[in-house]
């Protein structure tokens, strides 16, 4: 590592590499989501392509052949049946306006059982662990600077999250997850609807449009559902957080970028959120609801760190990229402040080596 943010980066081995801890969140959250669109998917090639529902076969696919077009595409055998729905009908003897537009209907149906059940417009099982988990997190920071509070559990969360202020907060975030997917799953049927259309008039084959029914499925309803779960889980924990400080009454924060994995076992931060958490510190004023709120891009995992007196708030502006390893170190707490009062006199490398001579676990490999 030579210069600029990867040196940093090299330093920031003491960070960790998913701060909120709500990984099983996510990945649990995007796939349910991306489940959802695969019984969908297999469904609608196994009607097409096997039953022939929109009358495409000119019956030179042979029974193994369609069989196996279903596998390849649907990229699952056996077939996942659909939980909430009929199948699609039997549409080869409709008029050709009327079949696609009578398979639309059946698709928003299914879109809207399968995948919009997967969570509800009032209560979703991920966001509100992804808060709880928020919660949690914002006592333990909390305690970590110094502040003498009882330490939260998830029990505690639990019974926290009842509070009024709590419970408003994790509406909004209900519906707006809802929104989301409701928007994902009508891309997903207006694309597919055009693709069949414009395959029958093309006169296309069974495998011609098992492929366009799968590639719209991919990209748009597993790819879009999974950075929406991912994203959508980050949000939920840094409102808890925000929340959560507030409630404590600490009103500055700021940012700890999260910690990627690179090849090699080597590690560095994101570097946008590296170059915002420089920023800091921010009153929550100031930081809830603005661009440097995490998420600060698409499936960003950084969290939120109280500031919580003024040696922290100090060492942020001074040494923006130990201040994380410090933080850890609890250089901040009452009975620690002459160490962070040496800390603000040094540099940067002599910021590096004391937090090295102070926590050798938290310094630089
Ligand atoms: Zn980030």
């Amino acid at each position: 590592m030579s210069s600029g943010s990867t040196s940093h980066g090299h330093h920031l081995h003491a960070q960790q590499e998913d701060p909120t801890q709500t990984k099983t969140i996510r990945q649990t959250y995007a796939q349910r989501l991306r489940g959802a669109f695969g019984r969908i998917n297999s469904t609608i090639l196994e009607r097409v392509i096997k039953d022939d529902i929109l009358g495409l076969r000119d019956s030179d696919v042979s029974e193994d052949q369609a069989q196996q077009l279903v596998e390849t595409f649907a990229g699952v055998a056996p077939r996942h049946e659909l939980q909430a729905v009929d199948e699609p009908p039997d549409l080869s003897t409709v008029d050709t306006d009327e079949r696609i537009e009578r398979f639309r209907e059946w698709l928003e149906t299914a879109m809207e059982s399968e995948v919009l059940e997967v969570i509800d417009r009032d209560e979703n099982v991920w966001v509100r662990r992804a808060y709880e988990r928020g919660l949690e997190d914002a006592d333990t920071n909390l305690r970590q600077a110094g502040l003498d509070i009882e330490s939260t559990d998830a029990e505690a969360a639990r019974q926290l999250v009842q509070m009024p202020v709590h419970e408003r907060k994790l509406q909004v975030l209900f519906s707006r997850n809802y929104a989301e997917l409701d928007g994902i799953t009508n891309a997903v049927a207006q694309q597919i609807t055009r693709e069949l259309a414009d395959g029958v008039a093309a006169g296309e084959n069974p495998t011609e449009m098992a492929r366009r029914i799968s590639d719209r499925i991919d990209k748009i309803g597993k790819t879009r559902s999974t950075v929406l779960a991912r994203t959508e889980t980050i949000n939920a924990h840094t409102q808890a957080t925000i929340e959560r400080y507030r409630q404590q009454g600490v009103d500055s924060v700021g940012l700890e970028p999260e910690v990627q994995v690179q090849t090699a076992g080597d590690q560095r931060v994101c570097s946008q959120c590296a170059s915002v958490a420089q920023g800091g510190p921010w009153t929550l004023d100031e930081f809830e609801g603005s661009e440097n709120q995490p998420p600060i891009h698409p499936q960003c995992r950084c969290t939120v760190i109280p500031i919580v007196n003024e040696a922290a708030a100090a060492a942020i502006t001074e040494h923006p990229h130990e201040f994380v390893a410090m933080y850890r170190t609890g250089a901040f707490v009452d009975e620690a402040r002459e160490r962070y009062e040496t800390l603000a006199t040094t540099d940067a490398a002599g910021a590096q080596e004391l937090v090295a001579h102070f926590s050798p676990t938290q310094a630089a490999a």
